[in-house]
């Protein structure tokens, strides 16, 4: 019998990221290879690495020849069937940005689902619409594909309502104008890790903190999202790579009607020149900050320190305590110094640092005897789309209804 995979799809502006996972006989999913396309439109370049990091190809294209999400889609798909050409595809899982109020779970991807996704897009438009390219794309060569779309804001439908509320007359939030959160497959896949990683808080009340080039922040009640720092959009909450993080909306106002900025002017400044590129004028990339001696990149790299503590004491007040702290993502899952900066400005809240576990990046690190607990687990959310995509297709097979 041939193997079973199933395929993960993250598609961007500009690149077009896959990762195949096989499916053995106990259902367990195993990473084989993980791949993007990259440059689409400007350069395109193809590379694959294993499981291990070893690179499968490396390849470069024509601009012509991948200018747009189904060029990529075409491209990728051409290389994955002469690849996995023994094995059977059960389906496509994709990582959805916004599912709106509605779409608290991942879903089979049909017509009339595709038909309310598309009815996002004006909540997400900066990222909706090269999630959709990809899966019209799909059902364009391959109809008979299964697909699935598993998102980033549904693991925070469990919050309550006066979390998801701002202070707005209530029309809007009826129209939609909620917080609905972002990184909920990163928090999901934590979550489904602290019972074998850290079972004494799994049932607790645990902040985990997704610190990479996106970043947010998120309450967990009994492994439940109760609150998180990001809202309507994915630029609320702490300071980012490129991103602003929490900024007074009268700055907005005064940006528009002083300076005369654009909406397209303020989309740019707030996605894309901001955050900790915009206050060193040097670089997004924490590793480079860190290493350099310009007061600027050393004063970015206080001002994420100060806003990702800030809003830990926020979350903490929202769970009325806290047990437990996770970090993850790229610089909270690699920089000890980071870490360090962040849990030494927490020591009111009970938590005391072990330098050595930290600085070995163990997967406690808190001292014996520290009150609260404090953590290092990598994230993985191609691995949770995979599962829920997996999950989704045996139920069905079951009469599974969502
Ligand atoms: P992510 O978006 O999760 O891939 O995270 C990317 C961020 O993690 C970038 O700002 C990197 O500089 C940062 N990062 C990765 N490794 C390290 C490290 N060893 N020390 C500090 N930051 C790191």
């Amino acid at each position: 019998m041939s193997s079973r995979i199933v395929l993960v799809i993250n598609a961007g502006s500009s690149s077009l990221k896959f990762s195949v996972f096989r499916v053995d006989g106990t259902e367990t999913l195993q990473l084989v290879e993980r791949g993007q396309i990259d440059g689409i439109g400007t350069r395109p370049r193809l590379h694959v690495k294993n499981a291990t990091g070893g690179v499968v190809v490396e390849r470069t294209f024509a601009t012509a020849e991948v200018s747009s999400i189904k060029d990529a889609i075409r491209l990728a798909g051409a290389w994955l069937r002469e690849r996995f050409q023994q094995e059977s595809l059960l389906a496509v899982g994709h990582r959805v940005v916004h599912g709106g109020v509605h779409f608290s779970h991942p879903v089979l991807i049909d017509p009339e689902v595709l038909a309310a996704l598309e009815q996002l897009i004006p909540l997400a438009s900066l990222h909706q619409p090269h999630n959709l390219a990809a899966i019209h794309a799909i059902r364009e060569g391959q109809p008979q594909v299964l697909q699935v779309a598993c998102f980033d804001t549904a693991f925070h439908r469990t919050h309550p309502q006066i979390a998801d509320l701002y202070a707005l007359p209530w029309e809007y939030y009826q129209s939609g104008v909620r917080r609905y959160g972002f990184h909920g497959l990163s928090y999901e896949y934590i979550a489904t890790r602290l019972p074998q990683i850290a079972p004494e808080i799994a049932d607790k009340r645990v902040i985990v903190a997704h610190l990479g080039s996106g970043a947010s922040l998120c309450a967990l009640q009994a492994g439940k999202s109760l609150d998180s720092t990001m809202g309507f959009s994915p630029l609320d909450g702490v300071p980012m790579g490129t991103r602003t993080g929490a900024l007074d909306p009268g700055v907005l106002l005064h940006l528009i009607n002083q300076r005369g900025l654009s909406g397209t002017d303020l989309e740019k400044l707030l996605y894309h020149e901001s955050g900790l590129l915009g206050l060193s004028g040097i670089s997004n990339d924490m590793c480079v900050l860190l290493e350099s001696p310009e007061p600027r990149a050393q004063l970015a790299v206080e001002y994420f320190v100060h806003y990702t503590v800030k809003q830990i004491g926020a979350l903490a007040a929202v769970l009325g305590g806290m047990g437990g702290l996770v970090f993850t993502a790229g610089i909270g899952e690699n920089s000890p110094l980071i870490r360090a900066r962040v849990l030494q400005a927490c020591a009111w809240l009970g938590v005391s640092l072990d330098a050595a576990a930290n600085a070995r990046g163990d997967p406690r690190i808190s001292a014996a005897g520290s009150a609260v607990s404090a953590w290092v687990i990598p994230t993985n959310e191609e691995l949770m789309i995979a599962r829920h995509t997996l999950a989704l297709i045996n139920n069905r097979e079951t009469g599974y209804v969502d």
